[in-house]
């Protein structure tokens, strides 16, 4: 039995009836088995997987064979998901390290795709993939999009960038598994996204939270109402959004909007999805083990506790990372979900440790921010800048109005700033300068946001 709860806000509905259709749908599982498997017998599916998991990178991987060695940990020493902890862990700098073979499990031979990461942080990384592995992964998507109610009767838009970009190969081959229409349209080129959305009449919307925004932007200059489209879920990830977005999306869209979390190291897409009750993401944990740990100790944190998310691939073949540092903070959780499913769940993660910004000793997340501009009725259009001069940090917030707030009355300006940095204060405790800027000032994303410029390591 389902308890559906609808959200809490008012949506503005288009087409009612395919409205409901698709929240009824949002009902059903891909691998139903899978997806509501008992814990207990999880935990035994993923002990399995991880015993014979452990044995194949340790023959096939020198590099993480020197660090089991190093650790003095065999694969005879792991007998079940409860030995885990005693692999040693991987990290970015590893995979840079290794790059581009040097964590290959299998042979070349056996390989189909490699994809790579989007490099926000740094320098890129390559993941290679069997077709086991791409079907795997594919899976993930498709699971993702039932959970948000598709079908084979849906028209799925998938406008995240196609290529190396893990977001839409993976969308693009969950989309075709449910059976989905798929408009393979890759981001970019606004104008022509919104001609095939209505012209044949998609019904899900696959892209970042950020690029969402703009297309409902671009579509409400056009004159659309959200009862001019057919569009009824959007499924949006691959960078740290707020629920405040989330509503802005919602209402703009007349649409549910499902977060979806992945990254390229471990697949892309989808190794964490939303269902209908929106408290977070189930992880596919037959594919992809989850564990929370302190960031500076390494030690693994109780259920329900704040840390770095690490992530272990139980059956990938090509690219099997275990223990992998994912770097964003999060919080997992089994408690109990009325969609179903007995995946365990995972708190949207609200920033990376290293997009946290120290500004005058104090931690500054992007995503405070953002927090802060639509609680004050400011669209997420925003752009921090950091720099040092003379040894101390200055902290701007650019902050674009929207054409309704709009006012070229220097005393207005002066006062809605004051208004914006006080509330900025009162959420992170610093003072921040902001300059409101004129409508679409502030370049916009098809992609990952650009959200921070910081100067100050460009010394
Ligand atoms: P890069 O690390 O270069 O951005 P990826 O494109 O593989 O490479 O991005 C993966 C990262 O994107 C994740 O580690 C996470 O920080 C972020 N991310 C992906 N999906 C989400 C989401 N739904 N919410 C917040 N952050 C996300
Ligand atoms: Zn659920």
């Amino acid at each position: 039995v389902f308890v559906f709860s609808h959200p809490s806000h008012n949506l503005t509905l288009g087409n009612q009836a395919n409205y409901e259709r698709m929240i009824k749908m949002a009902q059903n599982y891909y691998q139903k088995e899978i997806e509501t498997m008992p814990i207990e017998e999880m935990k035994k599916l993923q002990s399995e997987k991880l015993v014979k998991q452990v044995k194949h990178v340790y023959e096939n991987v020198p590099y993480y064979k020197n660090l089991m060695d190093e650790k003095g940990v065999k694969p005879d020493d792991i007998k079940s998901i409860d030995d885990i902890h005693k692999l040693p862990f991987l990290t970015k700098a590893d995979l840079r390290d290794a790059y581009p073979y040097g964590l290959l499990a299998k042979p070349l031979d056996d390989c189909v795709r490699i994809q790579s990461t989007s490099g926000t942080t740094g320098r890129r990384v390559v993941a290679f993939y069997t077709q086991n592995d791409v079907d795997l992964w594919e899976d993930c998507c498709a699971r993702a999009i039932v959970a948000a109610g598709g079908t084979k009767k849906d028209v799925c838009q998938v406008a995240y960038g196609y290529g190396l970009f893990t977001g839409g190969p993976g969308l693009n081959g969950g989309s075709h598994k449910v059976g989905c229409l798929t408009l393979p349209m890759s981001s970019g080129n606004t104008e022509r996204q919104i001609q095939f959305m209505t012209d044949l009449s998609a019904t899900i919307l696959c892209c970042t939270p950020s690029y969402a925004a703009y297309i409902a932007e671009t579509l409400k200059e056009q004159g659309y109402k959200p009862e001019d489209i057919s569009l009824k879920a959007g499924i949006f990830g691959a960078e740290p959004w707020t629920e405040e977005m989330r509503r802005g999306i919602e209402e703009s869209l007349g649409i549910k909007a499902y977060d979806i979390y992945g990254l390229t190291e471990t697949t892309g897409p989808g190794v964490s999805f939303e269902c209908s009750e929106q408290t977070g993401m189930h992880v596919n944990e037959d594919h992809f083990y989850a564990e929370i740990i302190d960031p500076d100790t390494g030690e693994v944190l109780p259920e329900g506790s704040k840390g770095e998310l690490v992530f272990t691939s139980l059956d990938k073949e090509a690219f099997p990372l275990l223990r992998y540092r994912t770097r964003d903070i999060c919080v997992l959780s089994r408690k109990k979900c009325s969609c179903g499913r007995t995946l365990i769940k995972m708190a949207k993660p609200m920033g990376r440790t290293d997009d946290m910004l120290i500004i005058r000793g104090v931690n500054v997340f992007p995503s405070q921010i953002e927090t802060v501009l639509l609680n004050e009725g400011y669209q997420p259009n925003y752009q921090i800048i950091v720099d040092r001069v003379n040894n101390n940090d200055t902290f701007e917030v650019n902050v674009e109005m929207s054409p309704e707030q709009f006012t070229d009355k220097v005393s207005d300006v002066l006062k809605m700033e004051k208004v914006l940095a006080n509330a900025m204060k009162i959420m992170l405790g610093i003072n921040p300068t902001v300059h409101l800027v004129a409508p679409k000032t502030i370049a916009r994303s098809e992609g990952k946001a650009v959200r921070v410029i910081d100067k100050r390591n460009l010394i």
